[in-house]
């Protein structure tokens, strides 16, 4: 490619020499002679970064321009051109946003997906199913937002009546295509899990409703979450260069996926698992310790966990792909509340990973000075993300702390923090406007399955 300067007037250079130059000697700037044309197979090679990363992990299952398409649909709503945008927030510190879904949070990035992965194989095989879960705000929006008016899935979402913030509950409750339906159960969120396992485990209703999941240990869930990985790590420099990721999490999930691009041949230098006072993976990367602690609330409620569930995929990793010290390690974390892994296990987790806790009040003091040092409003779990990240950076790395929520979510802590009530995006500004639609039911298990039944219309046998 050769240069050319505005003025004219200038002998043509090539790359080295119009970066060498910066201005043309005749006081004009330097264009391209011609410009580069992408033909359309380029194009698609680029949009298709997403589904090309999926791919080896979906297989024959789905052709692959399937695939692609159905990645294409499923991040077309997002509220930002990026999907996924990089923000500059120090020399070396970015946020990867993950929140532009349609709920705000980045479980959209993998339900998106997944909702149409359901539909297309449902499709396929010419056959429907009834998603049902319970939920205390964010997983169930995301699942329905995901399956809201796809063909051959009907969902039922149990949320505790009366106990969820309003702006979860109409998340959930203002969808209001046919095929979603709200259970308001009146009772905890506990009774709304007692509830859904109770339906799957009654063998024949499962069969009847042809119930289905789309819990946070779905590895499609784990796989569509890889690309973001892929395309920020391109972005600043790899596969020639490491980069460094700082995750905030809650069930292992999100960070998992950046392991397993780690695993592929990424090149990832640090990991790091941020938590908040519910830090159980950093009790364990500081000292063995995974052992069973009460939930204890927190400004970043989607991390508030005793158990990381898809901590067991790392853990058959580490036992180096041996299923039954697998099981027998879970058998006794379940019985015992704790996990015992053996030492040159736990050693070369120590060498995957890096543990950062953060508390409270450490919260408010980061997502202050995200706002005060560089204009960045980050919600609680972004904060954490990012504080971590700072904490582990090192000179030469890019740093990529995730940013899995929208700070609108949670205005109280930022106006804590900043003094600020960030806005809902404009295509959420209407959510309290909206009408509402839930059916209140009593925590009774036949009161739950008529409900399901009568909801699910579609699927009835
Ligand atoms: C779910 C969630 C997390 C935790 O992600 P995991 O994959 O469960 O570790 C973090 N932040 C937000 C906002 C979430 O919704």
């Amino acid at each position: 490619m050769r240069y050319i300067s505005t003025r004219g007037a200038a002998a043509p250079r090539n790359f080295t020499g119009v970066l060498l130059a910066g201005l043309a000697e005749d006081g004009g700037l330097f264009v391209p002679e011609t410009w580069l044309q992408f033909g359309a197979a380029d194009w698609r090679a680029l949009r298709g970064l997403a589904a090309r990363v999926m791919h080896p992990f979906v297989g024959d299952s789905i052709p692959f321009a399937t695939l692609q398409a159905l990645c294409g649909e499923a991040y077309a709503g997002f509220g930002h051109a990026a999907v996924v945008p990089l923000v500059q927030i120090e020399a070396n510190l970015w946020a990867q946003e993950l929140f532009h879904g349609p709920t705000l949070a980045f479980k959209d990035m993998a339900m998106q997906l997944l909702g149409r992965l359901f539909d297309h194989v449902l499709e396929v095989q010419d056959t429907r199913v009834t998603i049902v879960g319970a939920t205390s705000g964010d997983t169930g929006s995301a699942a329905i937002e995901a399956c809201a008016g796809r063909e051959r899935v009907d969902i039922v979402i149990l949320h505790p009546y009366n106990r969820t913030s309003e702006v979860q509950r109409r998340q959930m409750t203002t969808v209001l295509a046919p095929n979603v339906s709200n259970v308001a159960l009146e009772g905890t969120f506990d009774d709304c899990q007692d509830m859904v396992k109770a339906l799957f485990a009654d063998a024949p209703f499962r069969a009847e409703m042809q119930l289905s999941a789309v819990n946070s240990i779905n590895w499609a869930r784990v796989a569509a979450q890889i690309p973001y990985y892929v395309a920020s790590a391109l972005a600043l420099g790899a596969p020639d260069r490491e980069v460094s990721f700082a995750v905030p999490t809650g069930n292992f999930g999100n960070v998992l996926a950046a392991w397993a691009a780690r695993r592929m041949g990424l090149p990832i230098r640090t990991l790091v698992i941020g938590s908040n006072r519910n830090n159980i993976l950093s009790r364990f990367l500081a000292g063995n310790d995974m052992s069973m602690a009460p939930v204890e609330p927190s400004l970043s409620p989607s991390m508030d966990i005793q158990v990381s569930s898809n901590f067991e995929r790392l853990l058959f990793e580490l036992l180096e792909h041996d299923g039954a010290a697998t099981a027998a390690v879970m058998a006794r974390f379940r019985a015992e509340g704790r996990m015992p892994v053996p030492d040159a296990a736990w050693t070369r987790a120590t060498s995957l990973f890096r543990g950062f806790t953060l508390d409270d009040p450490g919260t408010l003091a980061e997502i202050a000075r995200l706002h005060r040092e560089s204009g960045y409003l980050a919600d609680p779990h972004s904060a954490i993300g990012l504080a971590a990240g700072r904490h582990f950076a090192e000179p030469g790395v890019p740093m990529v702390a995730m940013a899995t929520a929208h700070p609108a979510k949670f205005p109280d802590a930022m106006e804590r923090a900043t003094g600020l009530r960030p806005p809902l995006p404009p295509r959420l500004a209407d959510l309290y406007d909206r009408p509402e639609s839930f059916t209140v039911c009593a925590p009774d298990i036949a009161a739950v399955q008529a409900k399901v039944r009568a909801l699910a219309h579609r699927n009835a046998a």
